[in-house]
């Protein structure tokens, strides 16, 4: 696994390149560098199998379907809830979704005008196994979206900067070890 070395480069490659194409220079992303993921995206159970032919077949009934989805969603909010308990536990006091706030960032310090970002590594195009993924089918579709995503990012942190705000996003592979990206929201919180 080829992992770029964000302590020297300070972003990858391909942020670079959109940050250029929007007149960045950096996407006005500063300061501490994010760690590294330790393994490649998580892989979900699927609820379908194979026919012997081909055929994808399902093999739940619609009751089963929907109490999975359900299970899916609710899991899906999941690593909020993890970054909130995490940053609550250390003893910091934060607003939520804060609409106010440029961006909309998920946890804001008001006082200390900092601003927590939670991104998800595809949609957010983390430099991780999960963030360079990409779809099979529909590529343009997607790259545009992903772009649209990029440059949103780039735009929230050049103007929150511009107010006096500093930021740090949080990616949500880097909640799997949750010791290293304590220390790196204390050391930007109390920075
Ligand atoms: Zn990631």
């Amino acid at each position: 696994m080829i992992h770029h070395d964000h302590a020297t480069s300070g972003i990858c490659r391909a942020r670079a390149a959109i940050y250029r194409k929007i007149g960045l220079a950096d996407g006005g992303l500063q300061g501490p560098v994010y760690p590294l993921p330790l393994r490649g995206a998580e892989v979900r159970g699927s609820s379908t199998t194979h026919h012997p032919c081909g055929r994808v077949m399902d093999t739940l009934t619609p009751q089963q379907r929907s109490e999975r989805m359900a299970r899916i969603r609710s899991r899906d909010t999941k690593p909020e809830l993890i970054l909130r308990k995490l940053v609550h536990g250390m003893g910091y006091r934060y607003r939520l979704n804060r609409r106010d706030v440029v961006g909309n960032p998920d946890l804001a310090f008001i006082g200390r005008r900092k601003a927590l970002f939670l991104h998800g590594c595809f949609w957010h195009r983390h430099d991780c196994p999960a963030g360079r993924r990409v779809p099979k089918s529909r590529l343009d579709f997607w790259e545009e979206k992903f772009s649209k995503n990029v440059e949103r990012d780039a735009l929230v942190s050049e103007q929150l900067r511009k107010a006096g705000w500093r930021l740090l996003v949080v990616w949500e592979c880097q909640l799997r070890d949750l010791t290293k990206v304590a220390r790196k929201i204390r050391k930007f919180l109390d920075a």
